[in-house]
Parts: C-alpha cells; sequence; structure tokens
C-alpha cells in the first residue's frame, strides 16, 4: 500500500485507509495547536465503539445500563452546567457584521482566530485526538455532504456514530482529494501530568464557531450534543444553510413525515418547529381512534435539506442518521414509536438511573419509580420531588437513538433522491393567541407567517425559559446568515417555482399549545395532531373547507374530523379564536421584529403586514 504520509507525520499514525493529503496536513497543522496525547483515526468500527464505551465507563462518563432491559445503552451525566445548546455563545464570523445579520452574534474572523488559537493552544494536552469522517445524508448520494470532525471527547465519537454516516466508508466517498467540512471540537480541559481526569469535563468558557467563508467550524468548552456533535446544528444547519443560500437550496429545522390516505395516496410535509416544541412526535405521529386507516411514516425529526428538482418541485432529504431526542415527556402514550427506537443501541444524556439499571424521565410511565438515581447522581423519590421540586431528569435530558430503529420509519428515507414535499407547516409554543391551524392563501402570506413565528422559550437553550420571542421559520439560532436575506432567499425560491408551473407547496401555521384558564393545554396533541394533518391534506386534495380570517384560512368546527375523541365546541373555540386584541399586541411584535431586521428586510414582508392589519380593523 502506498504510504504518503512517512515524512514529518509519521508520527500521527495514518492509517492506510486514508489518502487524502489536505486532511492530513489539516490533522497535523491542528495536533500541533492542540498538542494532544495522541491520535486515533476512527473506522466507525463496533469494535472501535465497544472500545471507547468500555474505557467511558472506566473513566465514569458512561454507565452501562441493564443488559437485558436495555442492551448495548448507556447513560451519561454531563456537568450540570453544560446541559444545553449556549445561542449566547454561538458566533457566526463572517467579514462583514451585516452578512451574519442583526440576529447572530459576530465576531471579525481575523479577532476570533486569535481568541481561539489561544484557547485551542495545548487544550488537548492529556487527552486523546479523534479523527471522525463523517457524512451528512446517504454515503455517496449527490445531496449528501462530508464533514471531519476533530475532537478530544469519546462521548462526541460514539454520538456522531449514532447520528451521522462515520467511519472509514467515508474515506472512500473522500479520496485522495475530495471536499470536506473541517469541524474541531475540544471540551477545553487539558490534563496536567498525573491529573485525574472528571467524568464529564467541559469548559465553564464555551465558544460555538462558525466561519461560513471557509466553511469551518471551531467548538470549545462544551460536550453538549447541539454544542458538540458538530454535523448538526453547526454544519447541517449554519454552515448548509449559507451553502443553500449561495447554491439555490435550502437547509432548514424541519421534520420530514411521510403521510398515507386509507385510499392509499402519499404525501410528505416538511414541519419547523422551535427546539423542545413537538418535531420528533409529529414525525412519529400514530393515528390515534377514529382515523385508523391513515399511516405516518418517518423521514427526519430535526434537520431538512430540500433541493428544487428539474420536475420543479421540491425534494427533501434528513441528513441525519439518528435522532438527538427529547427524553422528558416521551412515554407509551405519547409516543410509542420512539419508545420503541430506544429499545437497545442509545446513549441517554441526563436522564434518572432505575433501580434495576434502567433509564426513567418525567412522562415515561403514569407510574413513578419509587427511587432513582436523578441525573445530577443524587437519591431522588416521589416524595423528595414534592418537598423540593427536583426533577429526576434535566428537563433537556436527551436520547441518542439510530434512526434505523424506528417502527415508522420511511421505506424511503435514505433515498438520495429524497421525497417531493406537498406542505410546510410552521408551529410554536404560544399559550395564547395563535390559533390550532390556519393555512396561507399563498406563497407569500407563507413566508409572512414562518417569518413572524413566535415562540415561548423552552430548556434546550441556556437562558430564562418560557419568554415568547420571534423564531423566524425556527431558524432563529441556526440560520448562518442575514435573517432579511433568509427570508429573501425563501421569496425567490417561490417565484422560481411558480415560473416553472409546478404545483407549489402549501403552508401551514400550526399551535399545540394553547392553554385554557385552568392552565393547561386544552389541546390534547400528539397523535391526535393527525386530524389537523388530515384536514391539511384534505386542502391539498381540494376536500376540505374552512373560513378566512385576518392571516389566512382555519377550519371551522365541523370542517375537522372528531371520530373517536370527543372534544367539545367550546374546547374547539379556545384553541381556535382569533381575538382581535390579541392580534393587534402580536403585529406590534411583528413591528418589532422588522425593524430589527430592516436592513435589507424584503418588501413582501411588511405589503403582507399591512393586508393583516387592514382586514384586522374592518
Ligand atoms: P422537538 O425538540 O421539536 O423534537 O420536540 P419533541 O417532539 O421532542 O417534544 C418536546 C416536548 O414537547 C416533549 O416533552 C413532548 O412530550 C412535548 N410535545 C410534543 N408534541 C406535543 C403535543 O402535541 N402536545 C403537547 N402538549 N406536548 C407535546
Ligand atoms: P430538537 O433538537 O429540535 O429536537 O430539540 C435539538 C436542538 O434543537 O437543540
Ligand atoms: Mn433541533
Ligand atoms: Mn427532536
Amino acid at each position: 500500500m502506498n504510504r504518503p504520509f512517512d515524512g514529518p507525520q509519521a508520527a500521527l499514525n495514518v492509517p492506510t485507509f486514508v489518502q487524502h493529503r489536505r486532511l492530513v496536513d489539516w490533522v497535523a497543522e491542528f495536533v500541533a495547536l492542540a498538542k494532544p496525547d495522541s491520535v486515533v483515526w476512527c473506522d466507525g468500527s463496533q469494535e472501535e465503539n465497544d472500545r471507547l464505551c468500555a474505557q467511558m465507563v472506566q473513566a465514569g462518563t458512561l454507565r452501562k445500563l441493564n443488559e437485558q432491559k436495555r442492551p448495548n445503552s448507556y447513560l451519561a451525566l454531563s456537568d450540570p452546567g453544560d446541559v444545553a445548546r449556549v445561542e449566547d455563545r454561538t458566533f457566526i464570523c463572517t467579514d462583514k457584521a451585516e452578512d451574519a445579520g442583526p440576529t447572530n452574534n459576530w465576531a471579525a474572523p481575523a479577532e476570533m482566530r486569535k481568541t481561539l488559537n489561544g484557547l485551542f493552544d495545548g487544550c488537548m494536552r492529556g487527552r486523546t485526538l479523534y479523527v471522525v469522517p463523517f457524512s451528512m445524508g446517504p454515503l455517496g448520494s449527490s445531496i449528501a455532504h462530508i464533514g471531519v470532525e476533530l475532537t478530544d471527547s469519546p462521548y462526541v465519537v460514539v454520538s456522531m456514530r449514532i447520528m451521522t454516516r462515520m467511519g472509514k466508508k467515508v474515506y472512500d466517498v473522500l479520496g485522495t482529494d475530495g471536499e470536506f467540512v473541517p469541524c474541531v471540537h475540544t471540551v477545553g480541559k487539558p490534563l496536567a501530568a498525573g491529573e485525574a481526569d472528571v467524568a464529564w469535563p467541559c469548559n465553564p468558557t464555551k465558544y460555538i464557531v462558525h466561519y461560513p467563508a471557509t466553511r469551518e467550524i471551531w467548538s470549545y468548552g462544551s460536550g453538549y450534543g447541539g454544542n458538540a456533535l458538530l454535523g448538526k446544528k453547526c454544519f447541517a444547519l449554519r454552515i448548509a444553510s449559507t451553502m443553500g443560500r449561495d447554491e439555490g437550496w435550502l437547509a432548514e429545522h424541519m421534520l420530514i413525515l411521510g403521510v398515507t390516505t386509507p385510499e392509499g395516496r402519499k404525501h410528505h410535509v416538511a414541519a419547523a418547529f422551535p427546539s423542545a416544541c413537538g418535531k420528533t412526535n409529529f414525525a412519529m405521529l400514530i393515528p390515534p381512534q377514529g382515523l385508523n386507516g391513515w399511516k405516518v411514516t418517518t423521514i427526519g425529526d430535526d434537520i431538512a435539506w430540500i433541493k428544487p428538482g428539474a420536475d420543479g418541485r421540491l425534494h427533501a432529504i434528513n441528513p441525519e442518521a439518528g435522532y438527538f431526542g427529547v427524553a422528558p415527556g416521551t412515554g407509551e402514550k405519547t409516543n410509542p414509536n420512539a419508545m420503541a427506537t430506544l429499545h437497545a443501541n442509545c446513549i441517554f444524556t441526563n436522564v434518572a438511573l432505575t433501580d434495576d439499571g434502567d433509564v426513567w424521565w418525567e412522562g415515561m410511565t403514569e407510574q413513578v419509580p419509587a427511587h432513582l438515581i436523578d441525573w445530577q447522581g443524587q437519591d431522588w423519590t416521589p416524595e423528595i420531588a414534592k418537598e423540593t421540586g427536583r426533577k429526576a431528569a434535566h428537563p433537556n435530558a436527551r436520547f441518542t437513538a439510530p434512526a434505523s430503529q424506528c417502527p415508522s420509519i420511511d421505506s424511503e428515507w435514505e433515498n438520495p433522491e429524497g421525497v417531493v414535499i406537498d406542505a410546510f407547516i410552521f408551529g410554536g409554543r404560544r399559550s395564547t393567541t395563535v390559533p390550532l391551524v390556519t393555512e396561507a392563501r399563498n406563497w407569500e402570506e407563507g413566508v409572512y407567517m414562518a417569518a413572524t413565528m413566535g415562540s415561548e422559550t423552552t430548556a434546550a437553550a441556556a437562558g430564562q425559559q418560557g419568554v415568547v420571542r420571534r423564531d423566524p421559520f425556527a431558524m432563529l439560532p441556526f440560520c448562518g446568515y442575514n435573517m432579511s436575506d433568509y427570508f429573501q432567499h425563501w421569496l425567490a425560491l417561490g417565484e422560481k417555482l411558480a415560473q416553472k408551473g409546478a404545483t407549489l407547496p402549501r403552508f401551514y401555521c400550526v399551535n399545540w399549545f394553547r392553554k385554557g384558564p385552568d392552565g393547561k393545554f386544552v389541546w390534547p396533541g400528539f397523535g391526535e395532531n393527525m386530524r389537523v394533518l388530515k384536514w391539511m391534506l384534505g386542502r391539498i386534495e381540494g376536500k376540505a373547507q374552512g373560513q378566512e380570517h385576518v392571516f389566512g384560512v382555519s377550519p371551522r368546527y365541523e370542517d375537522l374530523d372528531w371520530q373517536g375523541l370527543d372534544f367539545s365546541r367550546e374546547k374547539f373555540d379556545l384553541v381556535s379564536s382569533v381575538e382581535k386584541q390579541a392580534w393587534q399586541k402580536e403585529l406590534e411584535l411583528h413591528a418589532d421584529l422588522f425593524e430589527q431586521l430592516k436592513q435589507g428586510l424584503p418588501a413582501a414582508l411588511p405589503r403582507t403586514k399591512k393586508a393583516i392589519e387592514e382586514r384586522l380593523s374592518a
């Protein structure tokens, strides 16, 4: 075998399956900076995975779960300060601040490089650097893109193996000079000679940095999923959204599902909800009593790459290979497909441990275990919880599970051509104001709906929870460029598709989270969301009726199928009313957003706003 790397890079122990000189040069350069004790070139094999897991069990990072109950699965308890994405520490480093836009943290690339070079200098001392090659999208597919992550976290390695197509095969696609997105990650905790490691190393200082011009990602100080598994939010959303802007496609924070009517007609929808607002659940929906002939299949639960095809339609793929899902609230009643997916080969983070070596979280079972070890490693009982309000699992506790284990997985989920999208759904978590479902009258109104969407903040990101903020397209934390340009990109895409004469996807806005006077959710949600989905498909097929109101078309009570569900007109009014005063306030919030984004804001948006205002005061 030809060994091109025998010179000064011999110490890197480059395996023969790596033949990419630029990649090896980059690793060598990074090794000189980070100064790890050793370098491991990951091949993605089961043996490698088992070895790393065993090592992490030794180190206290992982705990192996009961092999009978949860085969080949592990529990990780993180540092209590490293449990979510850190949006205020996430940076988009473009040459000009305007290109990042007012909704992103910006820093000048040269400044940031100086800062990070300082922080990364020697950051891997006492640790092993892992070279992790991965593909976002099916290996070798024309829609897929390759990345290589250098990390000092074995937790990241085994998680990337679940979440992406990771391993040796990627080098076959890369060859000697293929394109890849370079990603570097460190927990930011070098070890002095003889210093003992902690179970979850991290650093209170965190940086999640993107250089869109060079398509580079640098992540410092966190081991948490969204901050550390760089294929996901950093690459497949922030960097990919800028690639999409330049190349005419979309990288979106969307689940993708297939839905088949009782007569066998299949449609596909892509839905954007902010983090912890229901994507994974909706993607795995099981139709309820009364709608038994319907079937929902899962293509993706978090990210969609969407490209216009030669047919003038939009084709979507899921670039991921696993689910990094919110554990709390996931149970047999709410999401049986997720529960079945979790039967084996999973990593659980910040959930509770049962006395028989299995996992538990709030909402998993109705019966609450009498004793647990909670996510902070402390004894937990229902009595303690009552007294202290302590949760057994962190509200943003997560499971990492292979998509292939999902019973509702769509037969087309790895089709490199993707599936044709018939509808886009946008949804926020709103206890008031926003009705259950509204259809936009056209693309422009749909873009307006998505652009002005608000949602109450959740535990998926560090910071205050339950505060309504604008989260355009559920992309506020994930858009790698100026949000106004992003709106324009969507509008231009609609025009381009319209010119081709194909049927455009419709836009819907949903809200599962309206609350009643008692402070409880009125809409039963989960499987019952099928009733809303059925109405949407009815609209698309030209069968379902609705009523026009100020910002679109919504179903009347009699337009939804209530078979098998006892849901009164009064309750329906609670979740679907459009109140003038509330909407006047809402429009003021839209105005605030447009003020913030005024530089480069497409005229179509204020124009649509004006039309809504006129209808509202008529
Ligand atoms: P994702 O982060 O967007 O994928 O959201 P998930 O599907 O993981 O759901 C986040 C949280 O919202 C979980 O606790 C779910 O149980 C809860 N959830 C999801 N769908 C619904 C719904 O339709 N109604 C209600 N009330 N809660 C939901
Ligand atoms: P989620 O994914 O959208 O499923 O919560 C993780 C995140 O967005 O942080
Ligand atoms: Mn997400
Ligand atoms: Mn999810």
